[in-house]
């Protein structure tokens, strides 16, 4: 990707060349003409001098009134001050120039790759193609901001068009290009039924989609808020350098001063020579204590693994979660949703008493107001129109069912704990599958009304998400569900989990958590976030799957893979290893050449250059360090 410098950017290089060209031009006249009296150069250089430090100087001057001393302009004017006093002209000049390129190489940097998310985050829609329908029943097509859509509306989406709300296709078939939200390449196939999310890209077809939520709701909304927050949230080590660079720049000024003061007292108080060569010694090790590097290397770092985390579809909150996934040593995943696929097929019907098909309208009418897989694979296999009318009174207990009042009778519909809890007579089914069972309650009584089974798949993917996560060194992979034992047990060894925990309650699967994190294990917890928000908050970091559906997933998670696709838990871990990784050698190998430059400063050998280059080239080499970050081979 090529990068177009902006204006400011521009200019600023511009006064780069002209104070660069002429601090060459009247060095070389100093060299020539030295017999020529110093006022003459001093005027000389004062030109290059105020092109390129005008604003620094100006900053300076603005910080110093409002009694913010320590900054790294402070410092810088402070050090070129120095040289013109003590008669090193082109040395001063040199300071402010190389500060300004260093100032103009991050602002590049920084400018790159916030565009590269921005490019990747494209997916802000711009328009909808809003359907009207007019009083003699003729359609009309208007084009409007998808935030004036109401829920509900039908909008025409055209090949090559971003989508611009969440919704259900109800005519006409297409593919969509899912990459800017998943990273996925492959495009998926749409039909009439199908749901489609904001932000991606439709590619071959005409077609009609009837909203399900407002702009604000939709899933391009909340990831845009998302990554436009994620730097507010501020990693320990970016708070550690904050604080260093407040502690560090008085300490050095102050041992400068020292430096410029104290040898003098010894050496020789009234020999001018003497003071110079020491105030000079003091100047140097002003330029070579310039934080900079640091202040800057480290929040880009985090930034562009932040950035090139979002490529693959991983979205990070914030660079302390980045930090603390880098750390993680224990995975615990979710099972329904996450490890399978969420989408259960009913492969059978045993009802009691009554028709198969009465079985599953009850059960499917007590569902029809949950948003659980299971919940949704049975009114899935009920094809009839169902009468909501006929439904009140719903309650969901979590991790166990639902009850419900139709036709004015209590309904349960739920597991085996759910069946004892009510006191009905219920058996185990010989099929394998997640029971459903269904009960009603008459006059304080239970009648057992039959079960429906229904199957989950593993995701093909989940077996090598665990074996990643194996060779990352994260050998404690746990499992936890609300499920039956022989089903947990089936699921956690054909995958290789090592170890699972069967019938939780949600509750339970916090306690886990929480008896894990006691035992010092720093977690992370991967969830569809149906019905297991409580844990994503509470674990280290908080994983969601499943971004494209559930609201409260995508709020209490850390972090949010956007395809469910629980490989990408040991990309992230990857990502944010490699990350750390170059945040440490920048903080080393900064505070190492600064620490070479001022330890030979102090003693005369490495002069007002060295410290220049030393400070602008530490800076450069990080930066582009940190942009390494960005990169993340695929494996
Ligand atoms: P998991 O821990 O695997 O994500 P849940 O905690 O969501 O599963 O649910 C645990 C169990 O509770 C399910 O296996 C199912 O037997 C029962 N259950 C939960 N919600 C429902 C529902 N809406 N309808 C029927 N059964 C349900
Ligand atoms: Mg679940």
């Amino acid at each position: 990707m090529r990068y177009k410098m902006t204006k400011k950017q521009k200019k600023m290089l511009r006064r780069i060349i002209v104070a660069a060209s002429l601090l060459v031009v009247f060095s070389i006249i100093k060299v020539i003409f030295s017999q020529i009296p110093w006022p003459v150069f001093l005027a000389l250089f004062l030109i290059p001098y105020l092109i390129i430090g005008y604003d620094v100087l100006k900053t300076a001057a603005v910080n110093i009134i409002h009694g913010q001393l320590l900054d790294e302009k402070f410092l810088m004017a402070l050090a070129s001050i120095g040289a013109f006093a003590t008669g090193e002209f082109p040395e001063a000049v040199a300071v402010i120039l190389f500060f300004q390129v260093g100032e103009l190489f991050e602002s590049i940097a920084v400018g790159r790759t916030r565009k590269s998310v921005a490019a990747l985050m494209d997916i802000r829609p711009d328009y909808a193609n809003l359907i009207t329908v007019g009083e003699d029943g003729s359609e009309q097509e208007d084009t409007v901001s998808p935030d004036d859509v109401p829920v509900g509306s039908i909008i025409v989406i055209k090949p090559g068009e971003k989508i611009p709300l969440d919704g259900i296709i109800t005519e006409g078939t297409t593919t969509v290009n899912t990459s800017a939200l998943t990273g996925e390449s492959l495009p998926c196939d749409m039909m009439p039924g199908d749901k489609v999310i904001s932000g991606t890209l439709n590619l071959t077809g005409v077609c009609k989609v009837r909203t399900s939520g407002t702009y604000s709701e939709s899933t391009v909304a909340r990831i845009l808020e998302l990554v436009e927050n994620s730097s507010d949230n501020k990693s320990n080590t970016e708070n550690f350098i904050t604080r260093f660079a407040h502690w560090y720049t008085p300490i050095v000024v102050i041992s400068a001063l020292l430096l410029a003061v104290i040898p003098p007292l010894f050496l020789g108080i009234t020999n001018p020579g003497i003071w110079s060569t020491w105030i000079g010694r003091a100047l140097v090790f002003l330029v070579v204590s310039c934080p900079c590097a640091l202040v800057v290397s480290v929040p880009l770092s985090f930034f562009s693994g932040i950035g090139g985390a979002s490529r693959y579809g991983i979205l990070i909150k914030g660079a302390n979660y980045l930090e603390a996934v880098s750390k993680a040593d224990t995975v615990v995943f979710d099972k329904t949703g996450t490890l399978t696929k969420g989408s259960f097929a009913v492969d059978d019907i045993h009802p009691n008493e009554i028709s198969q098909s009465e079985l599953l309208d009850i059960a499917a009418l007590a569902e029809s107001f949950s948003s659980h897989p299971i919940a949704v694979s049975v009114i899935q296999a009920h094809h009839d129109h169902l009468d909501k009318s006929r439904v009140g009174d719903v309650k969901e207990i979590a991790g166990k069912g639902v009850c419900a009042v139709i036709d004015g009778d209590d309904y349960y519909v739920g597991n085996g704990s759910l069946m004892d809890e009510v006191g009905a007579k219920w058996h185990e089914c010989h099929l394998t599958g997640t029971i459903i069972h269904v009960a009603r309650k008459i006059q304080g009584t239970c009648e057992y009304l039959g079960h429906i089974i229904v199957n989950d798949e593993i995701k093909p993917e989940s077996a090598k998400a665990i074996e990643n996560l194996n060779r990352l060194g994260i050998s404690r992979t746990v499992m936890l569900t609300g499920d039956k034992e022989d089903i947990a047990e089936n699921v956690a060894s054909k995958i290789n989990m090592s170890e699972y925990h069967a019938k939780l309650l949600p509750r339970d699967k916090v306690e886990r958590v929480r008896e894990l994190k006691e035992q010092g294990a720093r977690t992370v917890f991967v969830g569809d976030g149906i019905n297991d928000a409580p844990v994503l908050t509470l674990a280290d970091v908080g994983i969601a799957m499943g971004a494209m559906g559930s609201d409260a997933a995508i709020e209490s998670a850390d972090i949010v893979l956007m395809d469910d696709d629980p490989v990408k838990v040991a990309k992230a871990v990857r990502i944010s290893r490699k990350t750390m990784r170059i945040v440490k050698e920048n903080i080393i190998f900064s505070l190492a050449v600064k620490a070479v430059i001022l330890i030979l400063g102090a003693f005369g050998i490495a002069g007002m250059w060295l410290a220049v280059f030393g400070d602008v080239g530490v800076l450069i080499l990080a930066i582009l360090n940190s942009l390494r970050c960005f990169r993340i081979s695929d494996r």
